[in-house]
């Protein structure tokens, strides 16, 4: 039997191979790789896609969180409020400004930040809470922005695992002040390389992000701001022009997968992900809890089905936040010891869907 691979990506862009064989010819044939059409129209397509008014393309996920983080003027002394239990990167860019990653535990029923236990960490050096729609299902933006409100608060959203996810009527990403994406080719959206991108609403914010991407330098040779090198090529650009056509046919099909799991998945030893808004997740993992994770991971493994966990290691018990490493996050670390994601993608065959579960149905 062969075995169900957790992601084939060989499998998902071959899909695109004749669409992408032309993009390839067109970008070589226009003499220009950098900051061109390309990238102007991808930008264009993906705004108008999430509902904002402005999408920067940038060089990766995290580089799109830190340049928000940097344009909103954040940096030494400041707090920011963000989940414990998230990937790094989140983390991560808050810490490259020099800004304090505040921690704050999860919901256990949906694994995203949980907004009654926002307000307690807010003190007078807050400036902005992140969120991080993890998995693929949109946070309680609405409770959260109203903290926002109250306290005066920058809401920046962490993106990376949720293109196309709705929440009340609009998609995340355009659903706080800024939000950060990634097209690793992992994610939901993913380019044949790395890739990110910041879309907002805010005018002033969106230039200075536009400028910091390409050396804080709007004309060549003429530097506002001390800024960076980040930008995506007109090669990614023009590959991710293509698939943003067909993400949601792609993410149905992940949500088709997720319901058939949800639905005849039955073994007492697994506890299912809990949706919140069926239209709120698009499925980026399909993360499951038991008891003893690594036996499970072992049976799957024997009989040929892929799983892998996200995450093994809680940032705060990461060696790079060694500072962290005594604090006690129980909500999280639970989730870090029992988490196992099953495969799941828009090219997964049902049989393969059927062959899993019937595996977790005969497992005890
Ligand atoms: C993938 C990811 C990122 C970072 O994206 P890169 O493009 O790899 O830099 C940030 N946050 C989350 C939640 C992610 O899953």
């Amino acid at each position: 039997m062969e075995t169900v691979s957790f992601l084939n990506l060989k499998k998902i862009n071959e899909k695109y191979l004749t669409e992408m064989e032309l993009a390839f010819k067109d970008v070589i044939n226009s003499g220009w790789y950098i900051l061109g059409k390309q990238v102007e129209e991808f930008e264009k397509d993906f705004a108008n896609y999430c509902g904002t008014k402005h999408c920067i393309s940038v060089a990766n996920g995290l580089d799109a969180l830190i340049l928000i983080v940097k344009a909103f003027g954040f940096g030494v002394g400041d707090e920011i409020i963000v989940p414990a239990n998230t990937y790094i990167a989140s983390i991560l860019a808050i810490s490259a400004n020099g800004a304090t990653p505040v921690l704050v535990e999860p919901d256990i029923n949906t694994y995203n930040i949980d907004p009654e236990k926002i307000k307690e960490k807010i003190t007078s050096k807050t400036k902005a809470i992140m969120v991080v729609h993890l998995y693929g299902q949109a946070v309680e933006i609405k409770k959260i922005n109203e903290i926002a409100k109250e306290y005066n608060l920058k809401v920046i959203e962490d993106s990376a695992q949720a293109h196309g996810a709705v929440y009340a009527g609009k998609r995340v990403g355009n659903l706080a002040d800024a939000s950060g994406f990634s097209f690793y080719p992992g994610k939901n959206l993913g380019a044949l390389g790395d890739g990110g991108a910041v879309t907002t609403n805010d005018d002033d914010l969106a230039y200075k992000i536009k400028v910091l991407r390409n050396y804080g330098s709007e004309i060549k040779y003429k530097n506002m701001y001390k800024g960076f090198n980040s930008r995506l090529d007109e090669l990614q650009a023009a590959f991710l022009k293509i698939k943003l056509k067909y993400l949601d046919e792609d993410n149905a099909r992940r949500r088709e997968i997720a319901t058939y799991y949800r639905k005849n998945i039955s073994n007492n030893t697994i506890i299912l992900p809990q949706v919140k808004y069926e239209e709120g997740h698009v499925w980026h993992l399909f993360v499951i809890r038991t008891e003893n994770r690594d036996k499970l991971q072992k049976y799957l493994q024997e009989n040929k089905v892929q799983s892998l966990i996200h995450y093994p290691i809680a940032p705060h018990k990461q060696n790079a936040y060694k500072e962290w490493n005594s604090m006690s996050l129980p909500v999280t670390e639970k989730i870090h010891e029992q988490v196992l994601s099953l495969p799941i993608s828009p090219v997964m065959e049902h049989s393969e869907a059927e062959r899993v579960v019937e595996l977790l149905n005969s497992y005890d």
